[in-house]
């Protein structure tokens, strides 16, 4: 029997043997009468660590950036992201469903656009056209395979942002790997932000949950569009104890996951027909471009699958590789030795 390595995504991870003991532990309450002492200690070590007024656990990460959205937004607004981000293309039109805005998309390369290209994009004040109120920034950026996206230019969107009267939220569902591979805490990404999402079932190993970050009036206005959106939980320390378990303890480890996936760019960038943009492996993702192989990337998936590698499609020419705490250097090694091997015969 082969032994199946799953690189599809970092969300596949189990939660540990220390990680249940404090799920199953946890002093619980009714979180929707605010009584939850483990998700008020959740949302206010999230709140500290983020340098923001206050922090609120919701359960996806999809949720997280909706909620923003609607809080932050009317109906008929108009809201700025680049073109591969997560809000756009993989979060099924909710910009449109639940907060009535039209998304505008932004070019990127490596998903990050810069400060100086906005200007073109954002409204004039005329009352038959849509005012530009949101403008989105995705860090690490998912679909361009885990790029970081640079705080001097955020800093210039963020300046720009206040200028005009343009709010600024981040799709930090990885924030955690761009502070980690760049050495900069999260609270000095952050501070630019009206508004931060962040994952914990990620990278950090949790098995459930997100946080939306600002300050407290924002918060206030975002748990009542929580309840809106079905999202009010009763007893949720009992997994707000494994996100608050993963802050604690597996920030600092994602390293490790950013060296594998340096690792398995390097052997697999190597195989005939296969590409890496080795410049864009900067975090925990890889993504291999397939076209010179002559053959899609579903075929690709479904012919390693049966070599024991699992990976998942990236964009319409690539496959993706994601790494996270479930595999081992050796496992990322073997994995991308395999596929190697498969591309050489
Ligand atoms: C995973 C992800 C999300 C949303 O996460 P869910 O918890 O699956 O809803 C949002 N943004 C980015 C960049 C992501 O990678």
């Amino acid at each position: 029997m082969i032994m199946t390595i799953d690189l599809r995504s970092d969300t596949v991870t189990k939660p540990s043997e220390a990680m249940r003991h404090a799920m199953a532990h946890a002093d619980v309450g009714d979180d929707v009468f605010g009584e939850d002492p483990t998700v008020i200690a959740l949302q206010e070590h999230v709140a500290g660590l983020l340098g923001k007024e206050k922090a609120l656990y919701v359960p996806s990460g999809c949720m997280s950036n909706q909620l923003a959205l609607k809080a932050h937004t009317t109906a008929g607004d108009e809201v700025l992201m680049e073109q591969d981000a997560h809000m756009f293309n993989y979060e099924t039109a909710a910009p449109a469903v639940m907060s009535s805005v039209q998304v505008k998309t932004v070019p990127g390369v490596r998903g990050v656009f810069r400060a100086e290209e906005l200007p073109p994009h954002i409204r004039p004040a005329l009352y038959y056209m849509p005012a530009t109120r949101v403008i989105c920034v995705e860090n690490t950026h998912n679909r361009a395979g885990g790029t970081v996206f640079p705080l001097d230019e955020i800093k210039k969107i963020s300046a720009f942002c206040s200028e005009r009267g343009i709010l600024f939220h981040l799709d930090g569902a990885r924030l955690w790997n761009a502070s980690v591979a760049t050495g900069i805490p999260v609270s000095e990404w952050a501070r630019h932000f009206d508004s931060v999402s962040v994952c914990f079932s990620k990278g950090l190993g949790a098995p459930v949950g997100s946080a939306i970050c600002g300050t407290a009036e924002f918060v206030t206005r975002a748990h009542k569009w929580r309840k809106v959106f079905g999202g009010g939980m009763r007893q949720a320390g009992i997994i707000a104890a494994g996100a608050l378990y993963a802050v604690r303890n597996n920030i600092a480890r994602l390293q490790e996951d950013h060296e594998k996936a340096k690792r398995f760019a390097a052997i697999v960038n190597d195989a005939p027909g296969l590409s890496i943009d080795m410049e864009a492996v900067q975090t925990n993702i890889v993504l291999v471009d397939v076209q010179r192989t002559g053959r899609t990337p579903n075929d690709v998936i479904a012919e390693l699958k049966r070599h024991g590698v699992l990976l998942s499609g990236g964009t319409y020419t690539s496959v993706r590789a994601v790494m996270h705490l479930d595999v081992t250097m050796e496992q990322v090694t073997k994995a991308a030795e395999t596929i190697a091997s498969v591309f050489r015969s």
